[in-house]
C-alpha cells in the first residue's frame, strides 16, 4: 500500500493508464530573421489562446462557472502584455528562437512566483509552467497528452497533472487519479474534486510503482493506493465503493427537505464559507444560509489590504447569491498565529492568548475595522447579512464595537446609502470567559454561535494546533460539553438564536447531544450539509434528552465517546 494525500473523495478501481508528457527538450537557436520567429510566436499564441478559450468554456458548461475561472486565469497570464511583451523582446533583441524566449520567460515568472511561499502563488507557478509548456509544444508541433478519448474504467497515473489536462478529462471514463506531485489544494485537485473524480496526490515514488495496464486501487478520502492487489483487498474496496456511491446517492434525497427531527423540531443547516464563490456548494448541498463567512482569507494572499470597496462586492455577492437567506459575516478574526505580512505586526509571544480579532480590530479601528463594518453594512442593503464579533471576552468589547456599528449607520444615513436598518450584530463564543457569561452577553447580543475549534483551545488550555497534547483536545471532554450546554441554555433562556459553527457542529456523534441542548443552526462545511439533515432527521428531541443527560453524568472524555458511540451504533442497527 502506498500513502498520498486524499485529493478527492470516492473509491477508484480500475485500470491504470500512465500519461507522461516527454519532457521537452528546449535547445536555443540564433534565428535570422527575428520578425519572422516574432510572428510564428504570435501565430502559437494566438492557437495557444483559443484552445484556452474552448476549454474555459467546456469547463463552464460541463462543470461550473468557478472551475472555468481556473482557464481563464490562464487566458490572463497568456494576455498579459508584460510576458508576451518580454518574449518578444527576448526573440527580437537576443536573436533567438521563440521556444527558447517563452522558456526563459515563463521560468523566470514561475521561479518568482513560487519563492514567494504561498499557496495561491505556487498555484500561479503551475500556472505559467502549464501555459509554456503548451506554446512550446504548439510550436513544435506536438499533440498534447490526450485523455479525453481514454478507456472506460482508467485510473489516471500521472506525474504531475497540469490544470489543463486535469480539465480535459472526461468524468465517464476516469474512475480515479494518482499523481506523483500536487497538493490537496492545486488547481488540479480542485477540478477532480468539482468533476467528483476520486483523486490521491503526492504519491512518492508512484512512477516507478505502476505500469500501463497495472490493477489500481485507491482510496480519495484517505489517501490510500493499491498496486494489483489480492482479491481480498480488491473485493473490500469494491464493497467500500458501492457503499460510498449508495450513501451519495441516498444523501441527495435529502436536498430541498426541511431539517426536522422526528418530533418536529426544526433547526438551521447552514455552511461556513471562506470565499464568495464558495456559495456555489452551499446551494449546491442546499445549505440554508451561511452561518459562518471567515472574512480573513479576503485579506490573505495578497500585498495589500482589500478596499472597502472590494469588500462590499464580495459580500455583496454572498449575500445576493443567497437570496434572502440568513448570511453571518465574521469580522476579521487575524492576528496570533494568522499572519498577513502586510499589516505589520508584531509577534505575539502567545499568539492564542494575544492581539487578535476583536482586540486587534477595535484597536485598529480607522484603517481595519471602520471600513470593513461599512462594507458589511451597505452589503446588508443586497440580503440577509447578521455581522458576527469573533474572540469576544467581556461585554465591553461587544458593547464598542456595536456602537461603532451604529455611528456608521448615522454616516450611511446622512449620506443617503442604503442598509439593514435592524441588521442583527451577534458574537461567535469561543472563548471561556464568554461562555462563563453567557447569561449577560445573551441579553445585549442579537444571536451566539459557539465556535468548538477555540472554546474547546481555551476551555482546556491546549493548544489546538499542537500534536503532543491533542489527546486533551476534545469536545466530548466534560467540561467543554458543559459549557456548550450552559451557553445554549442561556441564549435560549433569552430568546435568541444559538448556532454552532466550530467542528464538532457536524460531526455526527456530538448532533444527538446539540439537538438535545437546544442548539437552533448547524454550520458546517457545505460537503457534510446532507449527511447532517439526514441525522436531524432520524431523530426525536424528546428521546435524546435521556441520552444527553447520560453522556452529562461521566467523568472522562473516554466514556463520554464510548458511550455516545455506542449509542450511534445501536441507531445504525
Ligand atoms: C471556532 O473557533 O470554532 C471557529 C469556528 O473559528 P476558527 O476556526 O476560524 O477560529
Ligand atoms: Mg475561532
Amino acid at each position: 500500500m502506498y500513502k498520498g494525500t486524499n485529493a478527492s473523495d470516492g473509491i477508484g478501481i480500475g485500470t491504470a493508464v500512465i500519461v507522461e508528457e516527454a519532457e521537452l527538450v528546449i535547445t536555443r537557436r540564433e534565428v535570422g530573421d527575428a520578425q519572422a520567429e516574432v510572428s510564428r510566436f504570435k501565430g502559437a499564441l494566438e492557437q495557444t489562446v483559443a484552445e484556452t478559450q474552448k476549454m474555459a468554456e467546456d469547463l463552464a458548461t460541463r462543470v461550473g462557472e468557478k472551475e472555468a475561472e481556473i482557464m481563464q486565469g490562464h487566458m490572463m497570464l497568456l494576455s498579459d502584455p508584460m510576458l508576451t511583451g518580454e518574449i518578444e523582446n527576448s526573440i527580437s533583441n537576443d536573436k533567438v528562437n521563440a521556444e527558447f524566449a517563452i522558456e526563459t520567460v515563463c521560468n523566470m515568472y514561475a521561479d518568482m512566483f513560487a519563492s514567494m511561499g504561498d499557496e495561491l502563488m505556487q498555484q500561479r507557478a503551475t500556472d505559467m509552467r502549464d501555459i509554456k509548456v503548451r506554446m512550446q509544444r504548439t510550436l513544435m508541433g506536438l499533440q498534447s497528452a490526450d485523455v479525453s478519448s481514454l478507456p472506460a474504467g482508467t485510473v489516471l497515473v500521472a506525474k504531475d497533472l497540469t490544470p489543463s489536462m486535469t480539465a480535459g478529462i472526461n468524468p465517464t471514463n476516469v474512475v480515479g487519479i494518482v499523481t506523483e506531485l500536487g497538493g490537496r489544494t492545486s488547481h488540479s485537485a480542485i477540478l477532480a474534486r468539482a468533476l467528483e473524480i476520486p483523486a490521491v496526490v503526492a504519491v512518492n515514488g508512484l512512477l516507478e510503482q505502476v505500469k500501463d495496464g497495472d490493477t489500481v486501487v485507491l482510496d480519495g478520502s484517505t489517501g490510500e493506493v493499491y498496486v494489483n492487489p489480492d482479491t481480498e483487498i480488491k473485493t473490500a474496496y469494491e464493497a467500500k465503493r458501492d457503499q460510498f456511491l449508495k450513501e451519495k446517492k441516498e444523501l441527495e434525497k435529502y436536498i430541498g427537505k426541511p431539517s426536522v427531527t422526528k418530533d418536529g423540531v426544526q433547526v438551521e443547516i447552514v455552511a461556513n464559507i471562506g470565499k464568495p464563490e464558495d456559495v456555489d456548494k452551499v446551494l449546491q448541498y442546499d445549505g440554508e444560509g451561511v452561518g459562518l463567512f471567515r472574512t480573513e482569507f479576503l485579506f490573505m494572499d495578497r500585498t495589500s489590504m482589500p478596499t472597502e470597496d472590494e469588500q462590499f462586492e464580495a459580500y455583496k455577492k454572498v449575500a445576493a447569491a443567497m437570496n434572502g437567506k440568513p448570511v453571518i459575516i465574521r469580522t476579521l478574526d487575524i492576528g496570533g498565529d494568522k499572519e498577513i505580512p502586510y499589516m505589520g505586526l508584531e509577534k505575539d509571544e502567545n499568539p492564542f492568548l494575544g492581539y487578535r480579532a476583536i482586540r486587534l480590530c477595535l484597536d485598529r479601528k480607522e484603517d481595519i475595522y471602520k471600513p470593513q463594518l461599512r462594507a458589511l453594512l451597505r452589503a446588508s442593503a443586497f440580503g440577509n447579512i447578521r455581522i458576527m464579533i469573533p474572540l469576544v471576552t467581556c461585554i465591553e468589547e461587544y458593547r464598542e464595537a456595536k456602537a461603532l456599528i451604529e455611528e456608521l449607520k448615522k454616516e450611511l444615513d446622512e449620506k443617503g446609502i442604503a442598509y439593514k436598518k435592524d441588521i442583527q450584530v451577534g458574537i461567535m463564543v469561543e472563548t471561556a470567559a464568554a461562555s462563563l457569561i453567557a447569561d449577560i452577553f445573551a441579553k445585549e447580543a442579537d444571536f451566539f454561535s459557539i465556535g468548538t475549534n477555540d472554546l474547546t483551545q481555551y476551555t482546556m488550555s491546549v493548544d489546538r494546533g499542537n500534536k503532543k497534547i491533542s489527546y486533551l483536545y476534545s469536545t466530548f471532554n466534560p467540561a467543554v460539553l458543559r459549557s456548550i450546554r450552559h451557553i445554549i441554555a442561556c441564549g435560549r433562556e433569552a430568546g435568541i438564536m444559538v448556532g454552532m459553527c466550530g467542528e464538532a457542529a457536524s460531526d455526527p456523534m456530538m448532533v444527538p447531544l446539540l439537538l438535545a441542548f437546544g442548539l437552533n443552526e448547524f454550520s458546517m462545511s457545505a460537503s457534510a450539509i446532507l449527511r447532517t439533515r439526514k441525522l436531524v432527521t432520524e431523530y426525536s428531541v424528546s428521546e435524546l434528552q435521556e441520552v444527553a443527560d447520560k453522556a452529562m453524568s461521566f467523568a472522562t472524555t473516554a466514556e463520554v465517546e464510548a458511550y455516545m458511540r455506542e449509542f450511534m451504533e445501536k441507531m445504525n442497527g
